[in-house]
C-alpha cells in the first residue's frame, strides 16, 4: 500500500484548519480507489491562536491527522522543511491551508506521477485579487532571476507540489538555513510536470505576507541562487577605472595646452560622491552575502519542535 503525506503549514489559521480537512476529504473516494493511505501533517508554525487545538480536535476524529508544533514562528519555509522531514509517505504533497491550493487538483496531479513524473508542480496564470503593485514587483523579480540565476525559477509557481520520496530526500539533503524552496526545486532537478490554474482567493483569514516581507524574501531568493550581484561590483570597478583613465588623459592634454587654473571643484565633488556611492553600494552587496554565509556557518537548526503528535 502506498502512503501519501499531505503537508500543511499553518500560521494563525484556526478558522481554516477544519475547512481544509473537509475539502481534502472530498477526495476520500479517490484515495480509496488508488489504494492510497494518507497522513495529514499540520505544521503549526508557532501560531498564537488556537490552530494547534483545532488540529487536535481533528485528530480525535481521525487518526491520520498529525501535528507538529514549533516553539515559535519560524516561517513557512521552515514549516515545509519540517513537514518533509517528518513525513513518511512514498508521495508527498505540500499545500496551503487557506484553500488557495485546491485539493480537487490532487487526482490529476497523482495521475502524472503514475505516468512516471517525479514531481507535479502548479503555477497560477493569473494574479486576480492581488494588489497590482505586488503583481508588478513579483513579475520584475522573476524576470530578473531569469537573467541572473542559472537555476530555473518559474513565474507564478506555487508551493503546491506533489513529489516522489526520491525527490523529497534530495530536497532534505539541502540543509541550508536561508531557504528559498522555489529555487531548491529547480536546483535538485527531476522530471516535473507543470499544471496551470487561475488564482483562487483565500477562503478565510488573511495573508501573512506584506510588501516588506516579500521584498526581503525576494532578496533571499537572489542571494541564495545567484552570485551575479557580487561580480557586478567588479564590472563596475573596471568601468570606473576605464572612465578614470580617459579622464586622466583628458586632463593631461588639457593642462599642457591651457595650463592649470584652479577650477573644477564642483565637478570633483560630484565625481567623488558618485564613486563613493558606488563603493558603498558594492560593499553593501558583499555584506549581504557575508551575512548569509555567517548565518549558514552557525548551523542553527531550521526549526525547533515543541510538540509532536
Ligand atoms: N504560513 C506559515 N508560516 C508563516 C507564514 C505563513 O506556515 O510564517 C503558512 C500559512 O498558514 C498558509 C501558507 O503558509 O498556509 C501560505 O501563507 P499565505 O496564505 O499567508 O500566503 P499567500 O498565499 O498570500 O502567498
Ligand atoms: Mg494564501
Amino acid at each position: 500500500m502506498c502512503v501519501l503525506s499531505i503537508i500543511v503549514p499553518c500560521y494563525n489559521e484556526e478558522e481554516s484548519v477544519a475547512d481544509f480537512y473537509e475539502e481534502l476529504m472530498k477526495n476520500e473516494l479517490f484515495f480509496k480507489e488508488k489504494g492510497l493511505e494518507i497522513e495529514i501533517l499540520y505544521v503549526d508554525d508557532g501560531s498564537r491562536d488556537n490552530t494547534a487545538a483545532e488540529v487536535k480536535k481533528l485528530r480525535e476524529r481521525d487518526e491520520r491527522v498529525r501535528l507538529i508544533s514549533f516553539s515559535r514562528n519560524f516561517g513557512k519555509e521552515a514549516g515545509m522543511y519540517a513537514g518533509l522531514e517528518k513525513s513518511r509517505g512514498d508521495y508527498v504533497v505540500l499545500m496551503d491551508v487557506d484553500l488557495q491550493d485546491p485539493p480537487s487538483l490532487l487526482p490529476e496531479m497523482y495521475s502524472y506521477v503514475e505516468q512516471g513524473y517525479d514531481s507535479v508542480a502548479t503555477r497560477r496564470v493569473s494574479r486576480k485579487g492581488e494588489p497590482p503593485i505586488r503583481s508588478f514587483f513579483a513579475r520584475m523579480f522573476y524576470r530578473l532571476m531569469k537573467h541572473i540565476s542559472r537555476t530555473e525559477i518559474m513565474d507564478g509557481a506555487r508551493d503546491y507540489r506533489l513529489m516522489t520520496r526520491q525527490m523529497v530526500n534530495a530536497i532534505l539533503e539541502m540543509r541550508e538555513y536561508n531557504r528559498f524552496t522555489k529555487g531548491i526545486y529547480g536546483w535538485v532537478g527531476f522530471k516535473t510536470k507543470w499544471l496551470e490554474y487561475e488564482n483562487v482567493e483565500r477562503a478565510k483569514g488573511e495573508t501573512k505576507w506584506n510588501f516588506w516581507k516579500l521584498l526581503i524574501y525576494s532578496l533571499e531568493g537572489i542571494t541564495a541562487f545567484s552570485t551575479v550581484p557580487l561580480s557586478m561590483a567588479s564590472v563596475l570597478g573596471v568601468l570606473f577605472c576605464m572612465l578614470a583613465f580617459i579622464l586622466i588623459i583628458f586632463i593631461i592634454v588639457r593642462t599642457s595646452i591651457f595650463g592649470d587654473p584652479v577650477s573644477g571643484w564642483p565637478s570633483l565633488v560630484c565625481i567623488i560622491s558618485l564613486i563613493s556611492g558606488v563603493q558603498l553600494f558594492c560593499m553593501g552587496i558583499i555584506g549581504q552575502y557575508l551575512a548569509k554565509t555567517y548565518l549558514e556557518v552557525k548551523r542553527r537548526p531550521i526549526y525547533i519542535v515543541k510538540e509532536e503528535l
